[in-house]
């Protein structure tokens, strides 16, 4: 996925960041950010590097996470329009819709307010996204937007105690308030 724009953002918002891809960074982390590309990928090399049942585990744990995109399909319990063995980290109580815009567009920009992202607005950019079909047991909605062609609202934010998705790709603007956030979300909890 997108791992050097996260990266690049998390850094220039105070973090040590670093990759992740075996057990030993894993284990060395005080908090993951899963990046958008394919779920599905995703999915599949973390069980070749041997990091799913250790990622399920530290984030049983209490480990603070966000996921954009398809981190944000990772991190969730439920996936509707998933290929059919396609597994989940499942940190998060909420059903996602997979490539959920898709019959309407399949990228597209637009600026939302935020629950906890004071200075306006952000610019959010969509990409083959998930939208969140149901929110479960205490998870809450950050924001919501109605797509291109609807005429309904769709949660595209959410947050669990120390989890948190979003639909959008922050990273591939400037603005690093939702990485400050994660940022402060982690140090709150440390
Ligand atoms: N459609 C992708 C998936 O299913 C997500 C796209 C993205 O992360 N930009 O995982």
């Amino acid at each position: 996925g997108d791992t050097r724009e996260h990266l690049a953002a998390l850094r220039e918002a105070g973090a040590d960041a670093f990759t992740v891809r075996r057990r030993s960074e894993l284990d060395a982390v005080d908090a993951l950010v899963i990046p958008g590309g394919e779920s599905t990928t995703i999915d599949k090399l973390s069980r070749i590097f041997g990091l799913r049942e250790p990622l399920i585990e530290a984030l049983r744990a209490g480990l603070p996470a966000y996921g954009s995109c398809a981190g944000m399909i990772l991190l969730a319990k439920h996936v509707l329009d998933g290929t059919q063995d396609q597994q989940t980290f499942g940190a998060l109580d909420i059903t996602v819709r997979r490539n959920a815009f898709g019959r309407q567009v399949e990228s597209f920009e637009t600026d939302v307010d935020l629950d906890g992202i004071e200075g306006g607005p952000v610019h959010a950019v969509f990409i083959r996204a998930p939208w969140v079909e149901s929110i479960h047991n205490g998870v809450e909605i950050l924001g919501a937007v109605v797509p291109p062609g609807l005429d309904e609202s769709k949660i595209i934010a959410v947050r669990h105690e120390n989890v948190m998705a979003t639909s959008f790709h922050p990273e591939v603007t400037d603005d690093l308030r939702i990485h400050r956030y994660f940022v402060d979300m982690v140090r709150a909890a440390q």
